[in-house]
């Protein structure tokens, strides 16, 4: 029998944390082996509301580490990834009989200035009256205030992460599950279970990060066997998409009268992004999807502001995920913190890490505190370096993405220019590897429309972990939201024959 391989360093789950200290350490030197259960971003990291943003709400919970420590992350992550994390300017109308003005201004004069913003523009006021964003709303908003936040492509700097990690050496198994982990002397014996295929496999590590995101609690009950663990609260949160309800590039954030907010963002061209919501979840968070009251709310909240109202009949796509806040006490959904806590465990043995809450904007933060407490463990290997250091694709300046579409056409004159802009917001300097030679879209292979043609299906199935019509569709790109039923289909039924290929080439 062949020992199990053995690693420093195991991580279960593979979402933004999972994947961002997967990175970080490998980088450091550790080896290191994840585990995700489904594909790449399948949980949480994929449904959220795709902000790279200080949370200006949480400035009402005294949250001032957390914002602060976002609002210097924007520009850091804008940096690192120009191609998936863009800048966004918010508009937000001043509504009689909600926040005061002066609040808002304040809220804003610290978002300015606690958050070392340099490339980022400052807050300023709008006359809605003549302003275009004043356009699609109802006349009763004069006056407005617009600030500077950040757009991320979620699912993506999720699977950009992992990439960078297995291109440094980390072993990523994306598929499988970690059905159980016991302690034996030094190290840490973890049961392995192929979703696909029903194998079981044991690695041992030195180290186990539970980075399971909603089933970090599952988790350390099922796989670790402890009995009564309640450190998450769960909270749903959903989103709608509807066809496109203003032009502006702007994003609009509406308050709403139970003190909540909501936004309503330009959304893959054609759409409007409006979400999201926050309700006490209890269930398996694979299962979750938007309830009536949640449509109704989205709907309602919106036509509050939009001249033309949102109806449900406007919907084209709903998504839904689960926070997996940690519990501190707070009475409602909304209030829970958003701050995220690492706690170890070393009470018999090797130690197990615990990564509860978290924000996509702070993940790279946390995975530098992870490996403080992982050095604490494990000894130092080596300093920190994520900050500065581009995801794979993203190695051009971060005001350089319409040069970077130019530099793509110049080299591929038969892409038009929205497949040309497309391609580089998914894959940056990579667009290029993944077109190769080709020198018309006939070399591209099948069309399966919305210009998703086969070299881009490969591409993803080789390198970025794709196994499904689905990982596809709605996680490496958006392009489900642009096709019919039987384009889909069709591309369901190609990754089905060419895994079938794959499967028979290696037994
Ligand atoms: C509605 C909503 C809106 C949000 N909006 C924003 C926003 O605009 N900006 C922002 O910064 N943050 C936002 N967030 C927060 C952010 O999305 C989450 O904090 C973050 O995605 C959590 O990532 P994670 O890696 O901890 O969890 P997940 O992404 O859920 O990853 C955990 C992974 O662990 C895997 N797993 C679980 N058990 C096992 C097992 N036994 N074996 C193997 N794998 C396993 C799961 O399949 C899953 O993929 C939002 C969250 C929600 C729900």
């Amino acid at each position: 029998m062949t020992e199990p391989s053995t690693y420093d360093i195991f991580i279960i789950g593979g979402g933004i944390n999972g994947c961002g200290i997967a990175r970080d350490a490998v980088g450091r030197g550790y080896s290191v082996c994840l585990a995700e259960m489904n594909d790449l971003a399948s949980g949480t990291s994929s449904g959220s509301t795709k902000l790279i943003h200080g949370g200006l709400r949480y400035l009402e919970h005294y949250e001032f580490r957390l914002v602060r420590e976002s609002l210097m992350e924007r520009e850091v992550l804008w940096k690192m990834a120009p191609h998936i994390i863009w800048p966004m300017r918010f508009v937000l109308p001043y509504a009689k009989g909600l926040r005061p003005a002066w609040l808002i201004r304040l809220g804003l004069f610290l978002y300015d200035h606690i958050g070392g913003r340099k490339l980022l523009p400052a807050t300023k006021t709008l006359d809605m009256r003549n302003d275009p964003a004043g356009k699609p709303l109802k006349p009763l908003f004069s006056k407005a205030f617009e600030y500077s936040d950040g757009w991320v492509n979620d699912a993506r700097l999720v699977v950009l992460n992992a990439r960078d990690a297995a291109d440094r050496g980390a072993d990523i198994r994306t598929r499988t599950k970690v059905v159980s982990a016991r302690r034996e002397g030094e190290h840490w014996v973890i049961n392995l279970e192929n979703q696909r295929t029903g194998e079981t496999q044991e690695v041992r590590a030195g180290l186990i990060v539970n980075a399971g995101g909603p089933w970090v609690d599952a988790v350390l009950a099922g796989a670790v066997g402890r009995n009564d663990v309640h450190n998450v609260r769960l909270v749903q949160g959903s989103h709608i998409v509807v066809r496109k309800k203003f032009d502006d590039p702007r994003a609009y954030f509406f308050q709403n009268k139970d003190g909540r907010i909501i936004f309503a963002i330009p959304y893959e061209d054609d759409f409007t992004l409006i979400g999201t919501t926050d309700q006490d979840f209890d269930g398996d968070p694979h299962d979750v999807k938007i309830s009536e009251a949640e449509t109704d709310y989205l709907c309602s909240a919106a036509s509050e502001y939009f001249a033309a109202p949102v109806r449900r009949e406007d919907i084209v796509w709903t998504y839904s995920a689960v926070r997996p806040l940690y519990d501190d006490g707070a009475s409602k959904a909304q209030e829970a913190t958003r701050d995220y806590v690492l706690k170890s465990d070393t009470s018999d043995g090797p130690p197990l890490v615990n990564v509860f809450g978290g924000k996509i904007t702070t993940y790279r933060r946390l995975a530098q505190s992870m490996l403080e407490k992982i050095e604490a463990h494990l000894g130092k290997r080596g300093a920190p370096w994520t900050a500065g250091a581009p995801l794979p694709g993203g190695d051009f300046f971060a005001t350089g993405f319409d040069a970077q579409v130019r530099k793509l056409m110049a080299a591929y004159p038969f892409l038009d220019a929205g497949h040309a802009r497309r391609l580089t917001r998914l894959y940056g300097t990579l667009a290029s590897k993944l077109l190769g030679s080709a020198i018309s879209p006939g070399d591209l292979g099948r069309n399966f429309g919305a210009d998703l043609y086969e070299a881009e299906v490969r591409y993803l199935m080789a390198h970025e972990w794709a196994v499904t019509a689905e990982d596809v569709l709605w996680r490496r790109t958006k392009r489900g939201l642009h096709m019919n039923e039987a384009q889909r289909q069709a591309l369901d039924d190609f990754m089905r024959d060419a895994n079938a290929s794959k499967n028979a080439a290696a037994e």
